[in-house]
This record gives C-alpha cells, structure tokens and sequence, in this order.
C-alpha cells in the first residue's frame, strides 16, 4: 500500500520534471549533479573516459560556472581542480554566450543532459541522459525541493569537532578569527597609509569597496588619482564637479546620448565640467574594457556608486566626523545608526536613475543599500580607525573601536555566508550575534578553506576545534 506520507509529499512538492518532458530542466540537472546522483563507479565522458568525480565543486549562487571548485580525474591524467557548467545541451555553451565570458574560462569539464555539436571545443564532456543512478521521475521527486540543502558531502571536515561545541564556545572561537580580520585589514590600510598618508588610505578603501567583487580595481585606481582629480576645487567642491572628473577620468562619460531632456542636460552639465579637465587628465584616462558590467545589477553600476563618493568627497569635514564619532561614548541613536545616516546620500540625478539609458524612476532609490554600508563599516572605516589607534599608540581609543566592532548589528545574510556556514556547520542552526563573528566565519574561509581543496586535505582547523575544546573542559 502507498505511504500516505510519500502520497502526500508527492501531491505537495511542485512537479520540476516529469517523464515525457523533452529534456529536464537545468536547475533539476544542477541539484542531481549537488548530490551526484549518478553512476559514480562507472562516470564516462562522451568519448569514452573513465571519470571520477572526486568532489562536484560548491554551487555557484551568482553568474559564472554553476559549480566551483570541482575536483576531477579523466582517465589516467592526473585529479585536476576546476569549475563545472551544466547546460541542458552542448549548444547551450554557445546559446548562453559562455565561449566568450572570460569567467567560463575556468571550467574544465562540461556536463550536459544531452551531448551535441556547438559545445566547448577542448573540454571533457561528461552525458547524463544514461548515467543517472535511478530513473529520472524518482529523481525529480528526491531532488525537486532538495537542491538547497547541503548533501553531506559539503560539510567540512571541521563540522564534526565545530558540532560538539557549545554555541558560547563557536561564538569565543569565530570572534578570535574576528580580531584577526580586524587587525589584517587594518596592517593593509596602514601600510597605503604609510605610502599616501592617512586619507587617501580611507579613501583607497572606501572605493575599492564601492567596487565590490566586478569592479575594485577601477575604483581602487580612481581613488589613487584623487590628489590629481580635487586639484584646484577648493575646500568644498560641488559634487558634481567631483563626479564629472571621476566619470570622465573613469571613462564612463558617454560621448553622446539621445535620451531625455533631463538626462541630455544632466551630460552637458557634466561636460562643461570634463572639458576643462579632459587635457590634463587625458594620459590618465581608463580604458573602458577596465570595468566589468557583465552580471552586474543596474543598482551597483559604478556611475551610482561614484556619485556616492562624489558626495562624500565633497562633505569638508568627511574624516574629523569620523575621529568625533569613534570618540564619543555611544548614544541615540546608536553609533551605526548616527554613521549610516552621515553616508548616506541623495543625488538629483543618480538617486533616479541606474545609468544614462536607464528611465527616471518615480521613487528615489538608495545610491547604496544599509546593507553595503554596514560592510563599508565594518571592513573598512572600522579597520581604518583601528589602524591610526595602534599607529598612534593609542591603546585605549584601539579598544573602543574593537568594542564598536564587537557590538556591531549583523550584516544581511548571503550567499558567501550561507556556503561557510554549511562547510562548518551543516545543518546545525549556530546563531551567531553581530557583523564581527560573520567575519570571523569569513577569516576562517581565508585561513582554512581557501588553503585547501574540497575534501578539506591537510586542513589544520579541525584539530585547532579540538584542541580548543579539550582547553575548555
Ligand atoms: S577546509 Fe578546513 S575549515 Fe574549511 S570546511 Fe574543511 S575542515 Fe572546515
């Protein structure tokens, strides 16, 4: 007799795939690769190779691959690291634009529901139609609502020790890895500092921030030309005298646009500004290939996020708020609060539009979201002030930042997070309080998990776990 609780199960879940489709889809592909729900034992690729899939890599929540950090041996070559893509068909390589996205550039095995022509040229290709390891209905049934959930196989090998630690003792562990973070970045800003000097070190690390992962370098170079972009505009330049030095130095000017009357004026202004500068500046200019828009979401186009940094650099007393901030006892509203509200900002063109091409939108939308500022916070302006605490000797104003670091609230939860908390943690619910102990988890990825492969070999952490644990009882 059918289990009432599988019939149940079956009526509830979506059906992702049922037999009689023509070919599955590709998120379902994705999830029986996760969990590699295949003849593992007899894995060929498509001109015959013996395959072993020593691990299936992590999957990938953003562009790029699907899964990162595949390991994998092809017949009797040696196990190779690499990324894996799965399309539905060879073509789908093609279709998806991956031959030319330099970020497909790291895949080494293609893994399709059906082989045909208009694949990757070179790479080994591995057909699942008739290796899967159970019909491919009972699959959609185990798979359609699993494919976020770790398998086993993505726990580290530290979620063992890491599980039989009280939740006090992950937190006192994760906040030691915080301090370490702490002081790592602010040596790096220190060592700008000692070069450029004090500020233009926050601003090499505001900017490359404002890059986030696409687009660091550009910005990181742009801050490095700031004491040549502020020449000659006085204490308290307009922001848009900033910004249209920034653009055009940045190469992101368009030379002409047809638009709207609105933005047709906005250029001019920005024009008549660049004009003047464009000689001087000319040898300095970036070359648009530079800058990377692929995969990008319209609101952390780098034009929005320097116009940010246009406001901020136009604000005379940016950094003396800063040094009276950190000095003041805490007070309502609380310190993140007081600090987000100073970097926020609202522009008349930028707060209404996500690039040149791009409508006016009815409602103003942030130039950066609380959630990017909170990390500009943490990875950066704290670290910032805790560098020129230590350099100037000052322990107790390096404790008070520590302590502002401690205290400060969560940052929104992503996809970096999520993927080191199933390593360590696997299904096991650790609540960890504040922004410091998700970067300790971060400081533990750099430390341990970056180190090693994907099986974990000759990772110390699991033996640190334990030796703390047997110091604590
Ligand atoms: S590499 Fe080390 S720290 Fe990372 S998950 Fe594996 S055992 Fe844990």
């Amino acid at each position: 007799m059918a289990s009432l609780y599988a019939e149940w199960r079956r009526q509830t879940q979506s059906p992702v795939f049922r037999e009689g489709s023509s070919a599955p889809p590709e998120q379902l592909l994705q999830g029986i690769w996760q969990h590699q729900r295949i003849r593992r034992r007899d894995l060929r690729t498509t001109d015959g190779r013996l395959t072993a899939i020593l691990h299936p890599g992590f999957l990938n929540p953003e562009a790029g691959p699907d899964f990162h950090r595949a390991l994998v041996q092809v017949g009797n070559a040696k196990p190779f690291e690499c990324d894996v893509e799965i399309d539905v068909r060879s073509a789908g390589w093609r279709q998806h634009g991956h031959d030319t996205n330099p970020a497909f550039d790291t895949v080494g095995l293609h893994v399709v529901w059906q082989a045909g022509p208009n694949g990757p040229s070179g790479l080994p290709v591995v057909e699942l139609q008739n290796q899967l390891d159970a019909p491919l209905g009972q699959l959609t049934d185990a798979l359609g609502q699993a494919t976020t959930l770790p398998p086993q196989n993505v726990r580290g090998r530290c979620a063992a020790p890491l599980r039989d630690l009280p939740v006090e003792g992950v937190a006192d562990l994760l906040g030691q890895a915080a301090q370490v973070r702490l002081e790592t970045k602010a040596a790096a800003l220190a060592a700008i500092a000692e070069c450029a000097g004090w500020e233009q070190a926050l601003w090499d690390g505001l900017f490359t921030a404002l890059g986030y992962k696409q687009n660091s370098w550009p910005m990181r170079r742009l801050a490095e030309l700031l004491p040549e972009l502020r020449r000659g505009l006085g204490q308290t330049p307009e922001p848009v005298v900033l910004l249209a030095r920034l653009l055009g130095t940045g190469g992101l000017l368009p030379d002409q646009l047809d638009r709207d009357k609105l933005t047709n004026r906005y250029l001019r202004t920005l024009w008549d500004q660049w004009w003047r500068d464009r000689d001087r500046l000319a040898r300095r200019i970036l070359p648009g290939n530079g800058w990377t828009f692929h995969g990008l979401r319209p609101a952390n186009r780098p034009e929005r996020r320097l116009a940010l940094a246009a406001h901020w650099l136009a604000k005379r007393d940016f950094v003396t708020w800063l040094d009276d901030w950190i000095c003041q006892p805490p007070k309502k509203p609380s310190p993140a609060a007081a600090l987000l509200d100073r970097l926020a900002a609202s522009d008349a063109y930028w707060s209404r539009h996500w690039t040149f091409r791009s409508g006016r939108f009815a409602a103003a939308q942030p130039l950066l979201g609380a959630g990017r500022l909170h990390d500009l916070a943490v990875n950066v302006l704290l670290p910032w002030l805790h560098a020129r605490a230590t350099a100037a000797d000052n322990d107790g104003l390096a404790a008070r930042v520590a302590e502002r670091y401690f205290a400060w609230p969560k940052a929104q939860d992503n996809s970096r997070l999520k993927f080191v908390r199933q390593r360590l943690f696997g299904g096991r619910r650790v609540p960890l309080r504040g922004a410091a102990l998700q970067q300790g988890l971060l400081q533990v990825q750099a430390d341990f998990c970056n180190r090693t492969n994907a099986l974990c070999d000759d990772c110390a952490f699991p033996d640190l776990v334990r030796r703390y644990s047997l110091e604590k009882t």
